[in-house]
């Protein structure tokens, strides 16, 4: 398989996420999916194939500096480009940054999150001037026509994805003008190239809508649940930080840290579901480091961990137990503090508070406690 792979001819990934993204409200590319934008999925088994050995990003103008993030991260070389007003213009340009020495494209819609290493391998392992992936159809096809409708014979039909690759002379070829082009395949079969066809992927949808999503998370990864808590006792003359907002406050929490008992149940939370101990073994209470630490950047670390054994997390849900002050004219800011750190929409992250009635020690002022649930997924190919 070695020799095979240093024979084979030189070849580079394009994904292309150059679109407006009307449907979502803005580009679809940059939509974030398990704690990443959605074209980092769809490149990712580029970038982990050995067989692919460059990837061009196709971005609109204005997120070229998200996705040069996006190719560090990948830790493929390769380029970033400005796309054009049409998908070909798109291709154009992405092909223009490519390496003089590719052979081989593989044209890759950002909007396919998740799609296989194995499919990358399945194309390249056949040869011809353009291997499509195909799926077969197995519902009833009917043809709108007017007021009478007619049944499609549906005999050979079969329903065409991304990646496709072509020889990087077809493409070129293929997209001189502005062929009016949603896929490549469709092009070279048009233009008489040998096109051959291997096995697509249920699993591979295209988003399309913001509902596609999901359907993403029900299709994909196992679901863990973990749970947090955590305590604090309040001082005379200390800051009182809750969910990474510094809230006016007489007494503060106090603690080694900046003592953001929210943080801290969250992120126990996260390492519970991930299997990855607790927060006291990550980063113990003597240990000079964290003196006054940010937690939203601790938050932040143990995103990154729990990444790292394969989870990504989906949703975060706390309640904050603090006699005064109040809590609510501060939650939205503190639900965007916390998804800021794990790449969540705001939405995905809630924050409630509720006082203890004057009862018990929390209730007198002396302390405040905080739950946090959270919701992890394995991340694809994990
Ligand atoms: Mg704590």
């Amino acid at each position: 398989m070695e020799t095979a792979s240093k024979r084979s001819p030189e070849t580079a990934a394009l994904i292309v996420g150059a679109g407006a993204g009307q449907r979502f409200g803005h580009a679809k590319a940059f939509v974030s999916w398990r704690g990443e934008p959605l074209l980092y999925w769809a490149a990712r088994p580029f970038a982990r194939s050995e067989d692919v050995g460059a990837i061009v990003l196709v971005v609109r103008d204005e997120d070229r500096k998200a996705g040069e993030a996006v190719l560090a991260r990948l830790g493929k070389p390769g380029g970033v480009v400005a796309g054009g007003a049409t998908r070909s213009a798109s291709v154009r340009a992405g092909l223009a940054a490519l390496p003089a020495s590719v052979e081989r494209v593989l044209v890759h819609d950002a909007a396919r999150p998740n799609v296989s290493e194995e499919m990358v391998a399945r194309l390249l392992a056949e040869e011809g001037d353009c291997v499509l992936p195909a799926l077969a159809v197995h519902d009833a096809l009917h043809r709108q026509r007017g007021t009478q409708n007619e049944p499609v014979d549906r005999d050979g039909i079969v329903r065409v994805q991304t990646p496709q690759m072509l020889r990087r002379e077809v493409l070129q070829r293929l997209h001189r003008g502005d062929p009016d082009a949603a896929d490549d395949g469709g092009l070279a079969l048009a233009a008489g190239f040998n096109v051959r066809y291997v096995a697509g992927e249920e699993g591979n949808i295209k988003v399309t809508m913001p509902q596609d999503l999901a359907w993403l998370d029900r299709i994909t990864g196992d679901l863990r649940v973990g749970h947090g808590f955590d305590v604090h006792r309040l001082e005379e003359g200390r800051r009182l930080v809750v969910c990474g907002v510094d809230l006016p406050s007489r007494r503060g929490a106090v603690g080694h840290s900046d003592a953001d008992a929210g943080a801290h149940a969250l992120m126990d939370a996260i390492l519970g579901a991930a299997g990855l101990q607790d927060i006291g073994y990550h980063f113990p209470p003597g240990d000079p480091r964290y003196a006054g630490a940010d937690s939203i950047s601790l938050l932040r670390q143990v995103a990154e961990m729990a990444r790292g054994a394969g989870f990504a997390v989906t949703h975060a849900d706390l309640t904050i137990l603090l006699e005064e002050p109040k809590v609510g004219p501060h939650r939205q800011e503190m639900q965007a503090r916390l998804a800021g750190a794990l790449g969540l929409d705001a939405r995905a992250v809630s924050v409630k508070a509720t006082t203890a009635e004057g009862l018990g020690p929390i209730g007198v002022g002396e302390g405040i406690a905080a739950w946090a649930v959270a919701t992890l997924r394995t991340v694809p190919g994990a």
